[in-house]
């Protein structure tokens, strides 16, 4: 029979219960569920999996309490400097941005990348110059300006740390990730992935995580599954996560949950890695795994109701 899924997530790290107030965590809550209903209503009309990962990624961009588009964190310079990335399991074809400014939607411009462009990861002052050619919506340095995510570059600036979002207490040791992703099935057997962020805040010299790198922070291949990464990026580059998982899949003949759990609890955990991923088989399996103590995360198929988790099980 055919079905649909869907699954995004909102960042992973040191989320922990005690330091919600119930007014933020329905606030969260509400964005997850807005961004993974906007998808999945592309879905259940018969839309492309890719579309409904765009869908939802811009719902999330738009949210400021997400890093990623309008809720992006500031670099060293103050700037909201933002990275993402997008690929078809069907085609393998895929886009990528990174170290871009003032695109209101970075996922939108991964996928022009993808399919206006010859090429797949456009970065900095070029991949601008191509969205302005493109006619895609900038929007200033007010838009992007959020006083949470300003403090928080200053407190990293103070003690010269670089912070991944969601910090509490802000030490590298203790921090919290940010980061939206979604993975999809639509109803024709295809499966795609996107991943959009605004990195690491007062991070330096063009750092880039593993976000738009396709293979570390995002993938998708209809023969096995569609996986987006949220975490410590430079532990999620090094492990080639999210190609990792499908090549476990393809070459080993792991489940979906075999592949996650090997890489999320074991690899991951082995070299320090901290954080989580979303991930999709072609059969509508979802696994939603991560070795922090939260990860903001949806789920949602044809056959199984709305999930919405926040916190450790
Ligand atoms: N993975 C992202 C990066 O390293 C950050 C995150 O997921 O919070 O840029």
């Amino acid at each position: 029979m055919k079905k649909f899924a869907i699954a995004i997530h909102g960042g992973a790290g040191t989320i922990l219960r005690s330091s919600m107030t119930p007014e933020k965590e329905l606030q969260y809550t509400k964005g997850l569920e807005e961004a993974i209903l906007a998808g999945e209503l592309v879905l259940s009309k018969g839309g492309n999996a890719i579309d409904a990962v765009e869908t939802a990624i811009r719902s999330l961009e738009d949210n400021p309490l997400f890093n990623a588009g309008r809720g992006a964190v500031f670099n060293h310079e103050g700037k909201n400097e933002m990275d993402a990335s997008i690929m078809e399991g069907k085609t393998l074809l895929a886009g990528a941005v990174t170290g871009i400014k003032n695109i209101k939607n970075p996922i939108t411009l991964a996928r022009t990348v993808m399919d206006k462009s010859e090429h797949v990861f456009l970065s900095g002052l070029g991949a601008m110059e191509f969205a302005e050619k493109m006619k895609l919506e900038f929007a200033n340095d007010e838009y992007f300006f959020v006083q949470l995510r300003y403090d928080q570059l200053l407190q990293a600036q103070k003690s010269d740390t670089i912070l991944l979002d969601h910090n509490e207490i802000y030490t590298p040791a203790n921090s919290r990730k940010g980061t939206v992703g979604c993975v999809a099935l639509d109803l024709f057997g295809n499966l795609a992935a996107g991943t959009s962020t605004g990195g690491m805040t007062n991070k330096k010299y063009g750092r880039v995580g593993d976000s738009p790198m396709i293979g570390a922070g995002t993938y998708a291949n209809n023969k096995t599954c569609a996986v987006s990464c949220t975490g410590h990026g430079e532990y999620f580059i090094r492990s080639v996560v999210a190609y990792d998982i499908s090549c476990l899949m393809e070459y080993k003949g792991f489940s979906l949950k075999e592949a996650c759990d090997l890489v999320v609890y074991k690899k991951l955990v082995d070299i320090r890695g901290e954080g989580g991923l979303i991930a999709l088989d072609s059969n509508g399996n979802i696994e939603l795994p991560y070795n922090s103590e939260g990860m903001y995360r949806a789920k949602k198929s044809s056959d199984s109701p709305l999930y919405i988790g926040i916190y450790k099980d």
